[in-house]
């Protein structure tokens, strides 16, 4: 088995990684570069049968639905067969129709934690991992007799930290090379940590306790252990989570009990639709996507009655919508996503710009979607790899410092494993 990484050596975005054995090919990841500006003339890796599906090229397995992962997979050519979780291709089907450039993917196999698959000559055992993306996947792939392990993209900290402490107690075993993903490198120092998914949601208790009015989240509705924080901090302080139609259409596109949603037995949970996504939902026909929910609805009017007991997951757009004006009395705004999304010229900064001007006050709440340094150290200590190969990262160079057996590799090289 021989690998190359197309894109990923030195950067976090773009991520695609090209298997070989024999004259068979997989892809892991197809992901849209941060700065391609335009995902439709952003330029396919150099991958043969890419983009005419000729043959050898088997697969395409995303780790998770996260669109530095995925965002090419429109370009690639749709005789390519895709491989992810169900509940990623379920949560990009029920986003498709909300968000700017959304697409459905139609998944041929799916992954499915602990349960071997077999793709050509590669076996592929994937194991569900601790992300701020929901149903992420790590991936144990044998090929003659070769052993690689792909982190994907992970994290100990979330809601799902057991997973990442499993990971450890039973590491992949024998491995000839592990791609292991570092993202917190350069952004946190060696010794700090992310606070915890758990230790959010005291910080939102306390901040929703001392909000006079209503409590504005700005989080991604498809960060699911997102949601979930929040919801608890709403219910624990007597306040109903407002989700829009969109957000309701991902928390039941999860497909998993223990997630909120506006089905019957959910407490502390109601739907309010802005008017500009009512008009967005009659104008693509599938207003009556809604009527599951009617009897979680606030409706039109009803808002400004609401604001005080409620916490609101926000964004941007929704701050001109007629219902949400009239509720911005005594109203403070959490921004509960990653900062670089409030640089100068994003709609983050235009968010904060715009509650300086209504005199909201404006706080970011938030943790990483991946592992401290610390626990990445822990990950590479357990797994042990032959070869340790940094990607989805800009600090390639602080590996060596931190792990043992690191190779550093080029975008477009091929490795023997
Ligand atoms: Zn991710
Ligand atoms: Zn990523």
């Amino acid at each position: 088995m021989r690998i190359r990484i197309h894109r990923g050596t030195r950067e976090i975005g773009g991520t695609c990684i090209e298997l070989e054995s024999a004259a068979s090919r997989i892809l892991l990841d197809l992901g849209l570069p941060l700065d391609a500006t335009d995902p439709a003339s952003a330029p396919l890796p150099g991958v043969d049968g890419l983009a005419d599906g000729s043959s050898g090229l088997l697969a395409i397995v995303l780790s998770h639905g996260h669109r530095d992962h995925w965002g090419l997979v429109p370009r690639a050519s749709p005789r390519i067969p895709l491989v992810m979780g169900r509940a990623t291709e379920s949560i990009m089907r029920a986003a498709a129709d909300f968000i700017p450039d959304g697409v459905a993917l139609n998944a041929a196999q799916h992954l499915e934690h602990g349960k071997r698959m077999q793709i050509g000559p590669f076996a592929i055992l994937p194991r569900l991992v601790d992300h701020s993306g929901f149903d992420a996947y790590a991936m144990e792939i044998e090929a003659d007799g070769k052993r690689l392990f792909y982190s994907g993209d992970l994290r100990a900290h979330g809601r799902k930290a057991r997973l990442f402490e499993a990971l450890i107690e039973t590491p992949p075993r024998d491995v000839d090379v592990m791609l292991m993903e570092g993202s917190s490198l350069g952004r946190l120092a060696q010794d700090e940590a992310f606070p915890t998914e758990e230790a959010l949601e005291e910080v939102f208790v306390e901040r929703f306790r001392e909000t006079p009015g209503i409590a504005l989240v700005a989080c991604s509705a498809q960060n699911i252990d997102r949601v979930v924080t929040v919801y608890r901090a709403a219910k624990r302080t007597g306040r109903t989570l407002i989700v829009d139609a969109y957000a309701a259409e991902v928390l039941k596109a999860t497909g998993t009990d223990s997630i909120p949603k506006p089905v019957a037995g959910w407490p502390n949970l109601a739907v309010f639709i802005p008017q500009r996504q009512r008009q967005q939902l009659k104008q693509k026909g599938i207003a009556p996507l809604v009527d599951s929910y009617r009897a979680f609805r606030i409706w039109p009017g009803q808002l400004a009655g609401h604001g005080a007991r409620s916490v609101m997951l926000f964004r941007g757009w929704m701050m001109s919508d007629p219902d949400v004006v009239n509720v911005l009395a005594g109203a403070r705004l959490f921004w509960s996503q990653w900062d670089g999304y409030l640089r100068d010229g994003s709609p983050g900064a235009a968010l904060r710009a715009d509650c300086e001007r209504r005199d909201i006050p404006f706080e970011v709440v938030h943790t990483s979607g991946h592992a401290s340094p610390g626990d990445l150290k822990r990950l590479a200590m357990a797994v042990s790899p032959r070869r340790l190969i940094p990607v989805h990262t800009f600090e390639r160079l602080r590996f060596p410092e931190l792990f043992n057996n690191v190779m550093l590799v080029d975008d477009g090289e091929w490795i023997d494993v």
